[in-house]
């Protein structure tokens, strides 16, 4: 299993690292061309203005949302997740519009800007989830296909469409490697 990250901007090596301590072979993707031949994607947090951007530059983001289109995984987390909406409550940056999915970019106030609290995921089993949010977003609203997999204050923060992922928060900063087994699972058509 070929899983790629792209590595244009923010937290990739965290997510190659995982995913190889997991025994999964795993890439960062700098070019439109390394997309060929990959069974799921990683779209990393960092900064979704420039990762957007940067997309926009190397000619990423039709390919990512043709590929997205015919099925390829693809998990967004927290930039990642903003950029595969359908929707951002925000002037920037514009999303891929591959989930079908509202977001709110930098949607928890000054305070919790940037916090880490256990979350209830039930699709990980009972052991409560340590969710990273940094200047996270939030999913405002979704489409009945979107299965909501974790909230936070009534407002969802994970979410799964098909063969697609989105996480507000960054479990690639963890040591809890249930998420990434997760995706792992999808791709591999057990889950
Ligand atoms: N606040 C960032 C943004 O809007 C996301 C932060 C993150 O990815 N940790 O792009």
């Amino acid at each position: 299993m070929r899983i790629g990250v792209l590595a244009l901007q923010g937290a990739f090596a965290e997510h190659i690292a995982i995913l190889r301590q997991l025994e999964v072979e795993a890439m960062p993707i700098r070019l439109p061309q390394e997309l060929k031949n990959l069974d799921g994607l990683i779209i990393p947090g960092g900064e979704s203005t420039s990762i957007g951007k940067l997309m926009l530059d190397y000619q990423f983001r039709d390919e990512i949302g043709t590929l997205a289109q015919h099925e390829l995984p693809v998990w967004g987390t927290c930039a990642g997740m903003i950029l595969l909406a359908g929707k951002n409550q925000h002037a920037s940056p514009e999303p891929l519009g591959v989930m079908a999915i509202t977001v709110r970019r930098n949607a928890f106030g000054r305070q919790r800007e940037s916090f880490v609290t256990e979350l209830a995921i039930p699709v990980l089993g009972e052991k409560p989830f340590p969710g990273v949010f940094i200047r996270a977003p939030l999913i405002e609203s979704a489409n009945r296909n979107v299965e909501i997999l974790a909230r936070l204050d009534n407002a969802g923060v994970a979410a799964r469409q098909g063969k697609l992922l989105a996480t507000a928060f960054h479990p690639e900063l963890t040591n809890d490697f249930r998420f990434h087994q997760y995706f792992i699972d999808i791709i591999a058509g057990r889950r």
